[in-house]
């Protein structure tokens, strides 16, 4: 029996709704989590006033103190039965990484003990030969180090064999350079509170901290272990690279919102659980329109946090699937013909005064205040739509933007009615010859606004890649797979600027001897002139938009190799490097390793079709085209009129002409590749791969075998259909 029929066989064999309540959420919440609670019992006065102050303040630990600390937080952990540790930290290859230690250890006289000292903490040296970077390890110099990020607190991993503590780190080269997704994160979220508490200072001058905020929504698709492990693509590439689209798919709209499906239900209910435990907040979860498709997500926190939180939720949702027999697809398109599954990312600042800065305020110089922060997004997404679009480059988010999918790759703002009508008060009302009462009175109109804008809920836009949603914006574009630390990077980065600009700004107007809010609302006008075009309430996924959106000369680049050039113009080093976010060489050697991503994942794929062409489509379709020919010939010998085997003689003509055409496409792909692989730059390299590769024969190639799934008998075809692997569970 194919491994396909197996697997359905076995789908009634598998365990329903077997998850034990761990009771209470708040009775377990961030048990396995060091927090500061936790640190309270297990530290001394003085090693925990110092790891208080290295959370809250970034100061450094010195060397006892560690020895304190780490003696605290094994003691914490050996109470819970752990016996290994691990620094945890996120390479540029999109997962997390760990390597495992043992807290054992011989003496030099031989004695076994247990211990953990504040060097193995502090730092460690994984061998990092083998993660990406971009050339900036030279092989002689191959080493990098992990080094303690305190503001994300050390946890407890226990799903499968065995507890591991896990340390969160960052991970850097030798020579300082940054090898992973959290350094530059930290980096640009340092930045943006720097510019941002200097203009908040114009309001407020308690303000001393701003803390960037994320909230991301995870969208994922389920399917059946089994019949997952007789899909080679999804297994090889997270992807069906075949499959045509069953005669029920999401037409109906009757997933959205609907009953989640009992084994699901066991599984969400189980990795919530699992992730109440490492303190990640969760907080919703429902099913999405796609068949399969869920979503969750958590009550927002601190980005630093959040992106930990999430990288850790996607391991945790991947291993916890496996005790349900279950796989958990993070792809931005698993299934073609039906949506495709991101990550938005809803994104505000707060003060350490409490205010929430994209909230409008209550007073009418607060929401002053909301209308500089607000409108300092605009204009730095406007200026730097090109460096954002190219944070959310991947070959998986590719079949969402720039497909027919949601949202485009056009990077535009949604505002709604409310706060459009809000910038075209300013706009019109704001003068050069403003006197003081020009701006009370307008500071009380935009303020009478704001209650309507507050009611304003329903005026969402789906389709708008970054989108105001009441208190905060929603980048939408990121994909379901993606580490949220880059865009939550970029999108940092540019606020940062734009911020240090509008104060410059100000303060120049300032110092010709205006007003200071009257300088302010001068700047803002300016802003909203200067931004207005990244604009727009529309339909986002129109081809008019598309047609407008050029004219306006936004930018709509919808393959990544193109993308990624953004990252290595003149504009973006001057960016990076000014916030002192990455250097050129760091610039550069991530945009290498972005390229050679993509390169590798359209190589795969390429692979894999045409393996899974030759070894698993091919065959069944032959043998059909076999029994169809011996049928014909026998009832032509038997004497039997053409009527009789017409029919046979149509579908076997249709097999053969699409069998010809899948093995002729796959010879041709092949040849396609070693053209591709003998290109010296990987820039033309990734070119050559999605335009002449990935363009030209990975949807042709699948046309034919689509086409063979529908005309070949059903007890023949190897390969899980659609509606298989989305409908039965
Ligand atoms: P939806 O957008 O689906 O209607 P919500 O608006 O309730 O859902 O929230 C979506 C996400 O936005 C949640 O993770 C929520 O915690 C987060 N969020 C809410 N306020 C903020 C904020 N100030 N900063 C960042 N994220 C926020
Ligand atoms: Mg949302």
């Amino acid at each position: 029996m194919s491994l396909r029929f197996n697997a359905i066989n076995n789908l009634s064999l598998d365990p329903k709704g077997l998850v034990e309540s761990a009771g209470k959420i708040t009775s377990y919440f961030g048990s396995n989590v060091f927090t500061l609670k936790t640190a309270r019992e297990f530290l001394s006065d003085e090693a925990y006033k110092s790891l208080l102050a290295s959370v809250k303040n970034s100061q450094k630990i010195d060397r006892n103190m560690a020895n304190q600390i780490a003696n605290g937080i094994r003691a914490w952990a050996e109470s819970k039965g752990v016996t290994h540790f691990t620094h945890w930290f996120q390479p540029l290859t999109g997962t997390t990484a760990e390597k495992h230690d043992s807290f054992f250890t011989l003496k030099g006289d031989g004695t076994p003990i247990e211990q953990f000292e504040g060097d193995a903490l502090i730092q460690q040296e994984p061998d990092a030969s083998s993660f990406p970077s971009g050339g900036l390890r030279a092989t002689f110099e191959a080493r990098g180090y992990t080094a303690w990020d305190p503001s994300s607190p050390a946890f407890i991993m226990e799903i499968g064999e065995g507890k591991t503590l896990c340390i969160p780190t960052i991970f850097v080269s030798y020579t300082g350079q940054s090898l992973d997704y959290k350094a530059p994160l930290m980096k640009a979220l340092e930045a943006l509170n720097k510019a941002a508490v200097d203009v908040c200072n114009y309001f407020d001058k308690t303000v001393t901290r701003v803390t960037p905020t994320l909230g991301w929504e995870q969208e994922y698709f389920v399917i059946d272990e089994g019949l997952y492990n007789a899909r080679p693509d999804l297994v090889m590439t997270g992807r069906t690279v075949f499959g045509h689209t069953s005669a029920k798919n999401q037409q109906l709209e009757d997933h959205y919102f609907g009953s989640i499906p009992e084994r699901v239900y066991a599984y969400m209910r189980d990795f919530e659980q699992e992730s109440y435990k490492l303190g990640i907040p969760l907080r919703t979860r429902h099913n999405e329109v796609a068949p399969a498709q869920f979503e969750c997500a958590p009550i927002y926190e601190e980005v630093n946090l959040a992106v930990d939180h999430n990288t850790l939720l996607m391991d945790v949702m991947t291993r916890v699937a496996s005790r349900h027999k279950l796989r958990v697809l993070l792809h931005e398109k698993p299934f073609a013909g039906i949506n495709g599954s991101g990550k938005h990312n809803n994104w505000s600042m707060a003060t350490d005064t409490g205010v929430n800065l994209l909230a409008p305020g209550k007073t009418p110089k607060t929401n002053l205040m909301f209308l500089t922060f607000f409108v300092n997004t605009i204009k730095a997404v406007h200026d730097y739509a090109d460096i954002l679009r190219s944070a959310i480059a991947s070959a998986p988010n590719d079949h969402r933007l720039g497909a027919n999918e949601a949202p485009p790759a056009i990077i535009s703002v949604f505002i709604g009615q409310y706060l459009s009508k809000v910038l075209n008060d300013v706009k019109e009302r704001v003068s050069d010859k403003m006197d003081e009462t020009d701006e009370s009175m307008l500071k009380i109109d935009i303020h009478k606004s704001i209650p309507e804008l507050l009611m304003d809920n329903t005026d969402r836009n789906r389709t708008s890649p970054f989108a105001f949603t009441g208190n905060k914006f929603e980048f939408r574009a990121v994909g379901s797979s993606a580490n949220c630390a880059n865009p939550m990077t970029v999108l940092n980065t540019i606020m940062a600027e734009t911020l240090k600009q509008f104060k410059k700004d100000v303060d120049g107007l300032i110092e010709k001897g205006e007003k200071k809010e009257i300088a302010i609302m001068h700047t803002i006008r300016q802003y909203i002139i200067d931004s207005e075009k990244v604009l727009f309430e529309g339909d986002g996924y129109s081809d008019a938009w598309e047609k407008e959106a050029e004219k306006r000369g936004l930018p709509n680049v919808k393959t990544t190799p193109l993308a990624l050039d953004a990252m290595v113009t003149d504009k973006s080093l001057r960016l990076f490097e000014s916030n002192k976010i990455y250097t050129h060489s760091e610039l550069e050697a991530r945009h290498e390793i972005e390229l050679e991503k993509y390169i590798k994942k359209v190589q795969i794929e390429s692979r894999i079709i045409g393996e899974l062409a030759t070894s698993h489509v091919l065959p069944p379709a032959i043998r059909y085209q076999t029994l169809l020919a011996n049928n014909i010939n026998g009832l032509k010998s038997a004497g039997l009129p053409e009527s009789a085997y017409s029919n046979q003689q149509q579908i076997l003509s249709k097999i053969s002409e699409h069998i010809s055409a899948v093995s002729d496409l796959v010879e041709k792909m092949i040849e396609a590749r070693k053209v591709c692989n003998n290109m010296d730059s990987t820039r033309t390299k990734a070119i050559a791969y999605q335009s002449q590769v990935k363009d030209v024969f990975f949807d042709p190639i699948r046309y034919h075998v689509d086409k063979l799934e529908l005309l070949v008998d059903d007890r023949e075809w190897y390969l899980p259909k659609y509606r298989e692997m989305l409908f039965l569970r």
